[in-house]
């Protein structure tokens, strides 16, 4: 789960990480208030979306009167920015930050994810900070620096302080760093983050050290225990078609194609979607219904494929093993029933009860099209969407 910078910033704030002063807008009423509230000379007005490179694509901007606070908020709240996270459709802006400026001095990186090969979070900073970390990564990797944090000990001050040294903090402001890099670590740890990332963490002219920009994932398997960060999540910035997914308990995402997929386990799911396109076909969706694929279920899910206007043709796989055969061929037939079905629909299902479970799909009456194998069902349902 992803959250806004101003977010992140507040819960690094709380784990003694300095951050500029600075408000959350959602008017340019309320920008210029805080603005005022504040006080000059400096402002920056950054845009909140669920994606980096706000800079470039025209979505942070500093300001050095009121007015052009109220010029670049009025021009960046409603905007479709468009960055190389957003996809060239871009994302409207809805919220904003209005911001303290600050006097940069040297503008540095520092991220953590999760290791899947040492299992230890990594601290990973350079002396780079303000630019894209992969174009750092893929042209000077010599200027990224990491450490494998030990579980047990969390980040030391020997490692703290040897990384800051590393990216060129200056003696005097060591201290500050060693509370940033290891308040963020802390914030990592206690709040299940799958990604932390400040960048750039400033050098200010006078030497402190500050989070300048601030983006946190969650892991989305442990926030059954952080309530407080799923109270922070923004649906505007998320897939609509995905956010009614998760209420029904669907793992759903939204693709190019116009073969929609409904299939339980993400194993198979992926395996039929590869089929699909191995006969020349374009999956719509990926779609994993779970092991419990009741009725209601497979209704609400093809309902949601049914959404996209794109959509040709939709092929359900099923493999009935705890759940039964005949059980899914319920659900089918009753779900085609409930949302009257527009295009073709091809079943492959194997497994517990397989036969009865044809016996009902072709007794139903539905022009349903059977298929035996994966093969099979992949070309019938790329024949359908092509009409
Ligand atoms: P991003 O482009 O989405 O990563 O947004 P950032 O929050 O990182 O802002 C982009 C850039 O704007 C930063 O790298 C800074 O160079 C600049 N910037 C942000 N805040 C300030 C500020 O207070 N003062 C100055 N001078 N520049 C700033
Ligand atoms: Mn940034």
């Amino acid at each position: 789960m992803k959250i806004h910078e101003y977010q992140a910033k507040e819960i690094l704030r709380q784990y003694g990480v300095a951050i500029p002063r600075g408000e959350p807008c959602f008017s340019v009423e309320e920008a210029v208030a805080a603005a005022q509230r504040l006080g000059g000379p400096l402002w920056v007005v950054k845009a909140q979306i669920h994606a980096g490179g706000r800079g470039k694509g025209g979505g942070v901007r500093l300001a050095r009167s009121l007015e052009e606070v109220r010029a670049h908020a009025s021009s960046i709240l409603g905007m479709q920015l468009v960055t190389h996270q957003t996809g060239p459709q871009g994302q409207k802006v809805r919220r904003l930050l209005i911001e303290e400026g600050a006097d940069i001095r040297k503008e540095l990186y520092v991220g953590m994810v999760v290791d899947r090969n040492t299992q230890r979070v990594c601290l990973m900073a350079s002396s780079e900070g303000g630019m894209d970390i992969e174009e750092v990564a893929a042209h000077t990797p010599e200027k990224i620096h990491k450490v494998h944090v030990d579980p047990e000990r969390g980040l030391t001050d020997a490692e703290a302080d040897n990384i800051a040294v590393h990216i060129g903090v200056p003696a005097a402001s060591l201290p500050q760093a060693r509370a940033v890099l290891q308040g963020l670590y802390r914030a990592f740890w206690d709040k299940d983050a799958s990604l932390a990332e400040i960048n750039p963490l400033i050098v200010s002219g006078d030497g402190r050290v500050i989070a300048l920009d601030a983006k946190m994932n969650f892991d989305t398997n442990a926030l059954f225990r952080h309530p407080e960060i799923v109270a922070l999540r923004d649906l505007d910035e998320e897939d609509p078609v995905e956010v009614e997914a998760s209420r029904h308990g669907l793992s759903y995402i939204q693709l190019d194609g116009n073969i929609g997929c409904l299939v339980n386990g993400a194993g198979l799911a992926m395996a039929t979607m590869d089929t699909i396109k191995l006969f020349g076909g374009e999956p719509a969706n990926f779609l994993d219904v779970g092991g419990g694929a009741t009725t209601e279920k497979v209704t609400e899910a093809f309902k949601l494929m049914l959404r996209n206007p794109k959509l040709r043709a939709i092929l359900v796989n099923i493999f009935g093993g705890i759940m039964r055969c005949d059980v899914i061929a319920e659900g089918v037939i009753a779900a085609s029933r409930a949302v009257k079905l527009t295009v073709p629909l091809v079943v492959r299902m194997k497994g517990t009860n397989e036969d009865l479970g044809k016996r009902m799909l072709a007794e139903s009456g539905l022009p349903i099209i059977s298929a035996d194998t994966m093969a099979e069902a992949a070309q019938k349902v790329v024949a359908a969407a092509r009409g």
